[in-house]
C-alpha cells in the first residue's frame, strides 16, 4: 500500500531530513512512527501526502509513484487519504456538522449523501450531541474527534496522523487511538506519528523508529490480537 524505496530528503538549507529510507507498509496495517524531535517523522509523512518531494528515491502509494505526480494530480491522491493534524485545523466559524460536511462537499458529494453520512460519522466518534457547536466550544479531545470524523468522512484507504494526540490529555489520547484502532479493524491502513511511549506500549502495533533521518528499528508487521 505504501512503499519507500531509497528515499532521501535534503531541505534547501542543507538539512538531511531523510537518509536512504526503505519501508513497506501493507494494506490494513497500523504503524506507529516514533523518534525524537527533529528525527524526520513529519518529513516522512510529508513524502506520502506529497507536501514535499524527495531528492532521491521513490514513494509508491496505492500503486502510484507519488514522487512523479504533477501538482494538478495531488488533490486526487489526497482524496484517498484522511489526514489528522496535531492542531486539529478545524474551521472556527463553522459548526461541527458543517466542518465534516464541507470535506464531503469539496470532493463533489451530493447534498443527499452528505445528509446521510455526516450523522453516521458523528455517531461513530460520539459527537452527535455536539453537531451545532463551534470548535471553540469543544474540549481538545472533542475537537480531535471532529478532526478524525473529517479525515474519515470520504472513506479513505489510508489515515495519516501527525501526533494526533499531541494536544489532548493522556486519557483522551487513549480514546483517540482506540478510535483509530476501531477504524483500522474495518480495513483502513493507519500511520501515526507519536512520541507517547505509553500509547506505543499499550496498543501493541508495528513500531518504526526514525533517528537522524534513518529507520533504526522496525518491529515489522504485527498481527492484532482481538
Ligand atoms: P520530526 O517530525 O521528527 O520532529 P522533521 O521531519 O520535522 O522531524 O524534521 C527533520 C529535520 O529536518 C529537522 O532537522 C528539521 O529541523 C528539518 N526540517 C524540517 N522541515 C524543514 C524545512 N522546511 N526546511 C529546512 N529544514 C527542515
Ligand atoms: P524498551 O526498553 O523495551 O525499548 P521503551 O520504552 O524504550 O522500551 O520502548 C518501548 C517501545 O517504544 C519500543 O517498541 C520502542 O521502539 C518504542 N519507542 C522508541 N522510541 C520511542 C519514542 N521516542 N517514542 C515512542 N516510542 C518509542
Amino acid at each position: 500500500m505504501i512503499t519507500f524505496e531509497n528515499v532521501s530528503k535534503v531541505y534547501s538549507n542543507g538539512t538531511l531530513a531523510l537518509d536512504h529510507v526503505d519501508l513497506q507498509v501493507d494494506k490494513g496495517e497500523f504503524v506507529f512512527i516514533v523518534g525524537s524531535s527533529g528525527a524526520g517523522k513529519s518529513t516522512f509523512l510529508k513524502m506520502i501526502v506529497c507536501e514535499e518531494k524527495p531528492n532521491e528515491g521513490r514513494v509508491i502509494v496505492n500503486d502510484t509513484d507519488v514522487t512523479a505526480l504533477r501538482r494538478g494530480q495531488i488533490p486526487y491522491l489526497r482524496r484517498e487519504m484522511g489526514i489528522v493534524f496535531q492542531d486539529f485545523r478545524l474551521i472556527d466559524n463553522m459548526n461541527v456538522y458543517d466542518n465534516i460536511a464541507f470535506a464531503m462537499h469539496v470532493v463533489g458529494a451530493s447534498a443527499r449523501e452528505i445528509r446521510k453520512r455526516v450523522p453516521y460519522m458523528l455517531g461513530l466518534v460520539g459527537l452527535q450531541d455536539k453537531a451545532k457547536c463551534r470548535p471553540g466550544e469543544l474540549s481538545g479531545g472533542e475537537q480531535q474527534r471532529v478532526g478524525l470524523a473529517r479525515a474519515l468522512i470520504n472513506n479513505p484507504a489510508i489515515i495519516i496522523a501527525d501526533e494526533p494526540t499531541g494536544n489532548v490529555d493522556p486519557a483522551l489520547s487513549f480514546e483517540i487511538v482506540d478510535l483509530l484502532s476501531e477504524i483500522n479493524r474495518r480495513g483502513t491502513t493507519i500511520l501515526m506519528v507519536t512520541h507517547e511511549h505509553s500509547l506505543v506500549k499499550h496498543f501493541h502495533r508495528r513500531v518504526v523508529e526514525i533517528r537522524n533521518g534513518k529507520i533504526v528499528a522496525d518491529t515489522g508487521k504485527v498481527e492484532v490480537q482481538e
